[in-house]
């Protein structure tokens, strides 16, 4: 049978573990799990990319690593078991409002959650807007399985521990180790689907953590946690918002179909700047005039929609997402869309987050 490489950590690491500092000393650190890769096996060691996600639980990942005990006083919650693509709306709400409720324990001082890396980067976001604290929440996931040659997830998780119990690492925002950076929650990407530097920040990472130090470069200048004006212990449901992607040739109908479902936003994944065809413009006037925002964001990876090039966002009374990628664009607007229905309300908040 095959043993996970949490199970082979295990049986070396115990014995060749001193501890460093007492329990006392160290900073405690909740590891909340949901699954993913990092969590997952396959049926060989050859097995990188074809395997099971969210099979390992979060006792025998901390097991599997003992020098997390040298950095921090570790425990462990299973709140789900889970790829990240079958994270909804309710699971986000689930599981910010358990982060929200271990961040104002006491005997807390900073949060891991360990996560599929397909949807990491909306999560991490969705947490950085509206879990009111200052204390560090790190969100980390792996690109190849424990049971596979080379398995990122251990160094990854050690990362995010080390980070996580850092006095350093507080107001910064939710945080995200991969591949020994540390980007922040609200700009991290899955950028590749196959390698372990799979993810990146258009604005660059805050830092880098290397043999257990961090070591920092940047802050992010945007509102998060403490200085959000959205708190997720008041949200008990999300807006409606769906996401359409543009091409050449596409049809009107798919835009009319997301307000007909009740959208109370569509996000244009548009062309170039946020752009679209003539054929689109009228649908999207007259979606508007029915009280459904479109907010104009891009499917280019990198850059800023600027709001009234390409489109006149002010004489249609759209919004524009600013540099946020679609998914993320979601996530910000259908927490806004919670607090307010304005379109300039809700662009103000598309420039400050
Ligand atoms: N699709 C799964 C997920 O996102 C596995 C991918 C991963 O974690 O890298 O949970």
């Amino acid at each position: 049978m095959l043993i996970s490489m949490w199970k082979k950590l295990a049986l070396v690491g115990l014995t060749a573990t001193a501890l460093v500092a007492t329990a006392a000393e160290k900073p405690n650190v909740v590891i909340v799990a949901t699954g993913g890769t990092i969590a997952g096996a396959g049926a060989s060691t050859a097995n990188s990319a074809v395997y099971q996600s969210a099979k390992v639980k979060v006792d025998q990942l901390i097991v599997a690593v003992p020098e997390l005990t040298n950095v921090a006083n570790v425990r462990g919650e299973q709140i789900f078991a889970i790829g990240s693509e079958s994270f909804t709306n309710d699971r986000l709400l689930e599981l910010g409002k358990r982060i929200s409720a271990l961040s104002k324990q006491a005997d807390v001082d900073g949060i891991v959650i360990t996560h599929g890396t397909d949807t990491l980067e909306e999560t991490a976001y969705f947490l950085n807007l509206t879990v009111h604290t200052d204390k560090p929440i790190v969100v980390v996931g792996s690109m190849r399985p424990s049971t596979a040659m080379s398995a990122d997830g251990v160094l990854n998780l050690y990362d995010a521990v080390v980070v996580a119990g850092s006095p350093d690492a507080k107001g910064k925002g939710v945080l995200v180790t991969m591949n020994d950076q540390i980007d922040s929650g609200r700009d991290i990407t899955k950028a590749v689907n196959i390698k372990t530097s799979a993810f990146s920040s258009q604005w660059g990472p805050l830092g880098m953590v290397v043999e257990g130090k961090n070591y920092w470069f940047r802050a992010p200048v945007k509102r998060h946690t403490t200085q959000s004006e959205f708190d997720i212990d008041k949200i008990n449901q999300l807006a409606p918002v769906e996401i359409v992607y543009a091409y050449g040739n596409v049809p009107p109908t798919l835009y009319e179909a997301a307000a007909a479902g009740g959208a109370k936003a569509i996000i244009h994944a548009g062309v170039g700047n946020g752009g679209m065809g003539k054929w689109l413009v009228p649908t999207l006037q007259n979606i508007r005039q029915q009280g459904v925002q479109i907010i104009r964001a891009a499917r280019v990876p990198n850059g800023i929609v600027i709001r009234n090039a390409d489109q006149p966002d002010d004489k249609y009374d759209w919004v524009v997402a600013h540099d946020l990628n679609p998914q993320k664009a979601r996530i910000l607007a259908s927490i806004a869309l919670t607090q307010t229905n304005s379109s300039q309300e809700l662009q103000r908040i598309f420039w400050e987050y």
